[in-house]
Parts: structure tokens; sequence; C-alpha cells
């Protein structure tokens, strides 16, 4: 089936939909039950999608993990309530004191902060290793390594990883590779026919797609669906089925969007190539993003997410620049119909490993569902004002 019939489809099974389109919002704490032999049935099968109690969730849930299996194409989806509590508790799941992981060192934020915060109050330990490390990752491996963590592209900074080389050699060191797969959105990359053997993402983003809902998913392999599924049941884990239906609802257009968000993006980024305001073009699919040999190799297509570095400016002309946007609304988060923009003058931050050599500003951009030429005409005006407030200065 390819991937746009498959989205229509997922998780729209007979048992779950009763005959209507679409899996309905089935609300519960209690589950009732007619006999106690009903009641132990129930009991027994609690981890195997049966109704037992709406901690375990209903057919709502049910349903929605079924499409994302679908989708990502592990043995099993496990739901949480934001990205960063699936990243956590993936985590947690396979963690004890006195183990190690790898973690990626443009990753997402608040992972780092969770691994430099939690992790080390449990006496986990994490080594950040740089995203274009490929083979050299070997020489990092500890015998108490558990975790390769990957995210690719990374947060903010796009590098794309060598995902297949680093979970071979993870996988020879008994090491378990996870990856959030967020921009992926479980149509551009295929986290499980590379060596992938937990696959998150932040739903929240493209699987929603709409800004309205906090949602994660980790898909597993068989080998260890298992011990992810009982530790999200240990740890409460459990979702609201609105905020579910909802996003049932993103996957129907999931694949429509992301080609419409796809080729904005990609005419945004060849017309920001030609503008002298602008010098590397962070985008997967341009030379100019360390990995794109990974993304034309292992990436079907791209997204609305990319970001680029300026040729000029500081801190108050970029402000200048973001200020005046109309269609560019500046927010933190990515993935709905609408664009957004992030300045950024100290991606050195939020690094350890890897330096962060350039001299001007960086702008994330989320390539948005509106007509591309108004959101050029926005840029080519935040440019004006840009150079306008460099100019002013120099009177
Ligand atoms: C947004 C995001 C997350 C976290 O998702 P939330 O639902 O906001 O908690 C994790 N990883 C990446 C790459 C993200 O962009």
């Amino acid at each position: 089936m390819k991937k746009e019939t498959q989205f229509i489809n997922a998780g729209r099974q007979a048992k779950w939909t009763k005959g209507v389109v679409n899996p309905p919002v089935e609300r519960a704490s209690t589950v009732v039950f007619d006999s106690v032999k009903q009641m132990k049935h129930a009991t027994a099968n609690r981890g195997n999608q049966v109704l037992f109690y709406g901690r375990r969730g209903t057919s709502t849930s049910f349903a929605f993990a079924d499409a994302m299996t679908e989708i990502e194409g592990g043995a099993g989806c496990a739901i949480y309530p934001s990205g960063t509590a699936a990243i956590t508790n993936a985590i947690l799941a396979f963690v004890k004191t006195g183990d190690h992981i790898l973690m990626v060192d443009n990753t997402y934020e608040p992972t780092r902060d969770f691994c430099d915060n939690v992790l080390k109050r449990m006496g986990v330990e994490t080594t950040y290793y740089d995203p274009m490390i490929g083979a050299g990752i070997e020489d990092l491996i500890q015998s108490n390594t558990r975790i390769l963590f990957l995210e690719s592209p990374g947060s903010i900074t796009m590098e794309v990883q060598d995902v297949p080389t680093l979970a071979a050699i993870a996988h020879k060191h008994n090491c378990m590779v996870m990856l959030d797969n967020t921009w992926g959105a479980g149509v551009n990359f295929k986290p499980f026919d590379f060596g992938v053997d937990i696959s998150i993402q932040a739903a929240t983003k493209y699987i929603v797609g709409h800004s309205d809902v906090m949602l994660g998913t980790a898909v597993a392999t068989e080998e260890y669906w298992p011990t992810l599924r009982e530790n999200s049941y240990l740890m409460g884990q459990c979702t609201s089925p609105d905020d579910l239906y909802l996003a049932m609802r993103g996957i129907r257009t999931l694949a429509v969007r992301l080609k419409q968000h796809q080729e904005s993006a990609l005419k945004v980024a060849n017309w920001l190539q030609t503008r002298e305001e602008v010098g590397k073009v962070l985008h997967p699919a341009f030379e100019s993003c360390p990995g794109h040999e990974f993304f034309k190799r292992d990436f079907i297509g791209s997204n609305g997410l990319f970001s680029f570095v300026l040729t000029r400016g500081d801190q108050q002309s970029l402000n200048a620049l973001l200020d005046g946007m109309k269609h560019f609304k500046m927010g933190y988060s990515w993935g709905g119909f609408e664009s957004l923009i992030l300045g950024n003058t100290n991606v050195g931050r939020i690094r350890t490993v890897t330096s962060w050599d350039e001299t001007y500003p960086l702008i994330r951009l989320h390539v948005g569902l509106e007509n591309v030429d108004d959101l050029i005409d926005d840029l080519s005006h935040g440019f004006e004002r840009l150079n306008q407030a460099l100019e002013n200065r120099n009177d």
C-alpha cells in the first residue's frame, strides 16, 4: 500500500470504528463488567487492547496506537501526553543507576535538560556526541552504554545523521538505538529499515498538524515493545481520547499536508539562496546542510522545517526583521498548518561537544500552508527591515 492510501486507512479496523468512518471518541475511567468471568478475562488481557480501566486505554487509543504502528512499522506504540514525555519515558524504561547513554549534541533542548537533571540525579551518565561522528561513535561506547539516542535531522541546526552506520555499531555492542523521528513524521524516514529499535515522535507536530494538541508516541520493535509497554503502564501514562481523536484526524491529511509543506519550503529555500542576506541554507535537501548525502540516501522527502544563517545582523537588527513579520509568527514548536519563525543569536549555548562557528544569527522557519508567494513577500520585507536597522546604526 502506498503511503497516501495507508494514511487514509490506518487504525480504521471495523472493531474500532463499528461501522462509522472515524474511530469514535470513547471516554472512560471505569469499565463495568457483567460477570466475574468477563472481568477476569479483561484483567488477564489488560495489555492487549481490551477494555479494562480508562488508564489502559479505550478503542480511541487502541485505534490510534494501531495507526501509528502501521505507519512507522514496529510491533506496538506507546502513547504519551507530550513528545517530551515519550522521550523521557522511553529512556527511563531501559536504564538503571550505573548505566550510560550516548546523546546527540544537537538534540531538542528539553531532551538535553532531562539528561542533565533527571538522568544525572538517578546516576545515569550521558555523553554527548557530534551528530556527524559516523563510525567514530564506536570510541564512545562503554561496557555500560545502554542507549544510543539519535535525532535526525537535529533540532535548529538540521544535521542529518548516518543512521544505519550508527545503528550497526551500537548493535554490535549490545546497545539499543532510539531515534527522535519527529521531522520524519512517519512519512519521510522509515526508522525500522535503518536499524532503529524505538522511534519516537512529538505527534504534537505533523501528526496532529493543527497546533492544538500535545501528544507523543514511541513505536518499538518486537524485541523492545513488551518492556516499553509495561513501563508506560508503570508510569501511569495515559492520554485524553479527545486529543487522540484529533491526532487521528491529522493522520488522514498527513501525506497531502507534507507534500505542500515540502513544495513551499523548497521554493522558499531556493529563493533564500539567491539573497545576499543569506549564507548557509540548512535544509537537508541542500548540499550546504551537513549530512545532505544521508538525506539523499535514506529519506523519501522533506517537510516545512529548515534553518538558514544570515550574512549580517545582530540581535537588534534581527529583532527588526522578526517584529514586523506578518505571516511568519514567532513561536516555539512547528508542524501545524501555519508558518512560524525563530531567530537565534546563540546557537552554541545548547551544544557542548561541537562548536558553532557562524558569526551571524540563525533563523529557523516553519513554512506553512499559506500561499508561498505571500510568504516570500513577508521574508523580503523582513530583510528590508534588517538592512534598514543596520544602515540606521551606521548613520
Ligand atoms: C517539539 C519537539 C519535541 C517535544 O514535543 P512536545 O510535544 O512539545 O513535548 C521533541 N522532539 C522534537 C524534535 C521536537 O521538535
